[in-house]
């Protein structure tokens, strides 16, 4: 249900993990080990994590830009992404540049000829450029770092 939330924060260049189809008890423990914050929309196990002295975030807010204000309040989050810190919002490994003419065949012909900047994820080898939709995820981060009620 925070999947896009967790692409968002990894873009960020936040070490974020994300399970679907973990039980509860295995999250927690997760949480514990790893000295993770936990982010969830239910309540249920947002109390039990509390409860169990785990520091979790019971995610609000209705889209993004809600989320993102929400989380950036309590974490001081720059609501920034330089990709040069960014992680793979796939998979959560930091992404590097790479050169354009190792590219050549992995993107569209257009898309290599209107970017010069690329970055590659060294695990899952998913292909990153500041395209088309750059302004929009500007927009988005500019509309959560507005200051709003509560
Ligand atoms: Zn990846």
């Amino acid at each position: 249900m925070l999947g896009s939330l967790v692409r968002w924060l990894r873009m960020m260049g936040h070490d974020v993990e994300y399970s679907i189809g973990f039980d509860d008890e295995k999250l927690l423990v997760l949480a514990r080990e790893e000295s993770r914050v936990l982010l969830t929309r239910d309540l249920e196990l947002y109390k039990r994590s509390t409860a169990r002295v785990i520091d979790a975030v019971y995610v609000e807010g209705e889209n993004e830009v809600e989320r993102l204000a929400a989380l950036a309040g309590r974490f001081g989050l720059a609501l920034e992404i330089d990709l040069r810190t960014s992680r793979c919002p796939r998979c959560n490994t930091p992404i590097q540049p790479v050169p354009k003419a190792s590219i050549t065949d992995r993107v569209e012909k257009k898309t290599f000829a209107h970017y010069d900047e690329f970055w590659e994820c060294p695990k899952c080898r998913k292909v990153y450029w500041q395209g088309a939709h750059w302004p929009k995820i500007r927009d988005t981060l500019e509309d959560a770092k507005k200051p709003r009620e509560g």
